[in-house]
């Protein structure tokens, strides 16, 4: 059956080759009543059987370190943090003693109430986080039964593409990535550690892609396009010529990547462009500084904000967070972007009702300064680790300067705060602003009078510019980055920024895709933000572009009456079906 299937992309890459389908290992427990004489050899049996997931962990724990580094070995340290915990352990020995019951049956009871619990919390980041319980789950299970079934990806011998309900983190860290060319899974989303360390590993991979395992069988031949979230299976002779194509070009990019990394982002005509990395998590860092990036540009905080949801992340988890991410990325600098929570970024325990337009809604800067108690609880964070260290820090969605005004008062009442208290605060620190709500692009003149930099973000002004909401399939043939009023409104902000004597960069996807550098390079830009992996592509792009020609050509776009003319004049630019701007066929 030759068919096409869409999830989340979760590691880039192009990946070819017959399924591995796992199939998910139902763990069969069974509950045996116990007589009274036998309750404490059952709790040793199980005290047994934690010392020995506990063994096996610390070993993984050296394996991953050597292989993939420090960073990604502590997800064991998370596990044996769960093997250690009250709840787990302790309760487990309580239920068996409690309830009469075999050690499996007491870890199973246990473990089903902590998973409804992590369940209960409508917050994907946490959702997965239950996938480590269940992972620790399975290992000291593995141990109690003498049971040890669960996959060994590390001797996997031939080339294949694993399909799986999901996988846990510690399969992810034991694969033999000389043979599993990619992965393709139910659960999971963006932030699992699952993704994380596919993308350390640089292994194309698919996440969320519900209902998988029923359509596709061991042996199937399949495409995985770890960048776009897609999933072909069986394609068709064009197909996989396409995909061939498509993974040359990839791996080519990758190796000549890593070649380019310290050659500097210049165009031929000598002009030097400042190439940034836009990160969501800090283990990000690592892939932005291999791949050349001269700094983060653009540091999604709201992440920061799911990973400690339910609870808000304290003043000293930010304040730990930015300076160990600034420390890392030194002496480049690290712009830290205050909460853009709301809209597609939803995080119920803040925002306390639902919204019928949430994109137009309390999101970002506004809900800040809706609860200036959040908000000043990140400043202060912000404010502390900015002493001594090259931080920067940004305000999303600001759309005029009634809004900045309140904004800055709020940081310089932290600041004062601080001071009082006898803390150390920062004697510069950049201030900067996104502008992306087209009001703030109309008066980008009067807001940059008040702050240090701009950074444009393209996927939300491109939205609000053209009424095209940047999440919906069915108008997404519409949201044109080269529409004409896009390019005019982004020649005012960058003039604006230019004018004022402040630096101006852009960080939305538009950056990302090597085929806008001549427009944004002949609109006068000279420092962009993109996706760690996409810096080599970009940079060659800068490297082959004349900015004095690319000057030209952006006058020609500036006059263009429609998207249609500025892609015809783009030519061998963008590809005509993703300029077309006509709608898909019913
Ligand atoms: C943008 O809007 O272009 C941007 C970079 O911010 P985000 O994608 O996080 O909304
Ligand atoms: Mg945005």
């Amino acid at each position: 059956m030759n068919a096409r299937f869409m999830g989340i992309g979760a590691s880039p890459g192009i990946a070819m080759g017959p399924a591995l389908v796992l199939e998910s290992h139902q763990l069969m427990v069974n509950r045996r009543t116990l007589k009274p004489d036998r309750i404490d050899a059952e709790v040793k049996r199980f005290q047994h059987a934690i010392t020995e997931a506990r063994q096996e962990l610390e070993a993984l724990r050296v394996r991953v370190e050597e292989k993939m580094g420090e960073k990604l070995s502590h997800i064991f340290d998370a596990h044996i943090l769960i093997l250690d915990d009250g709840s787990f352990a302790a309760g487990t020995e309580d239920h068996i003693r409690r309830e009469k019951v075999n050690a499996e049956w007491g870890l199973r009871s246990v473990v089903k109430d902590l998973l409804a619990q992590f369940a209960a919390i409508e917050d994907p980041y946490l959702n997965e986080r239950g996938g480590d319980l269940e992972d620790v789950y399975r290992r000291v299970l593995g141990h109690l039964t003498g049971d040890r079934s669960h996959p060994d990806l590390s001797r996997i011998r031939e080339d294949a593409i694993i399909v799986a309900h999901t996988l846990t983190p510690s399969d992810t860290a034991a694969l033999n990535t000389q043979r599993v060319v990619g992965f393709v899974t139910e659960m999971g989303g963006r932030t699992s550690h699952t993704a994380i360390i596919a993308n350390a590993l640089e292994i194309p991979a698919v996440v969320g892609l519900h209902g998988i395992l029923e359509q596709v069988e061991t042996g199937d031949f399949l495409v995985v396009d770890g960048e776009r979230g897609t999933v072909l299976v069986s394609p068709n002779t064009g197909e996989q010529e396409t995909a061939t194509r498509a993974r040359t070009a990839w791996r080519q990019r990758a190796q000549d990547g890593l070649k380019t990394r310290d050659l500097p982002a210049v165009t031929t005509d000598g002009q030097a462009v400042i190439l940034r990395s836009n990160i969501e998590l800090p283990e990000e860092v690592e892939t932005s500084l291999r791949y050349g990036a001269t700094g983060i540009g653009l540091y999604r905080s709201e992440f920061l904000f799911l990973k400690c949801s339910p609870n808000l992340p304290s003043e000293e988890d930010h304040y730990k967070v930015y300076a160990e991410m600034a420390d890392r990325v030194a002496p480049h600098p690290c712009i830290v972007r205050t909460l853009d929570l709301g809209g597609e970024k939803y995080f119920h325990e803040v925002l306390d009702r639902e919204e019928a337009n949430p994109v137009m809604g309390m999101r970002a800067i506004r809900l800040c300064l809706r609860r200036p108690d959040i908000f000043r609880t990140q400043l202060r964070g912000i404010l502390r680790a900015a002493v001594g260290r090259s931080i920067q820090l940004m305000f999303p969605l600001i759309s005029g300067v009634g809004e900045l005004i309140r904004a800055l008062d709020v940081l310089n009442e932290a600041r004062d705060d601080l001071r009082r208290e006898g803390h150390a605060v920062p004697e510069k620190l950049p201030i900067g602003i996104m502008i992306e709500v087209p009001s703030a692009a109309m008066v980008a003149d009067l807001l940059a009078a008040r702050v240090d930099f701009f950074s444009i973000g393209t996927n939300d002004l491109i939205q609000y510019l053209l009424a095209i909401d940047r999440g919906n399939e069915s108008v997404a043939y519409l949201y044109e980055p080269h529409h004409p009023a896009v390019l005019r409104m982004l020649q005012r902000v960058i003039d604006a920024a230019k004018d004022a004597g402040i630096s101006v960069s852009l960080c939305g996807e538009m950056a990302s895709d090597p085929r806008y550098v001549p427009v944004l390079t002949g609109l006068g830009l000279r420092e962009l933000s993109v996706n760690p992996v996409t810096i080599p592509a970009v940079k060659d792009a800068i490297r082959a572009t004349h900015a004095g020609e690319a000057r030209t050509l952006t006058h020609r776009l500036l006059a263009a009456s429609s998207a249609d003319e500025v892609g015809r004049i783009l030519g061998g630019g963008p590809a005509d079906d993703e300029l077309a701007g006509n709608p898909p066929e019913a």
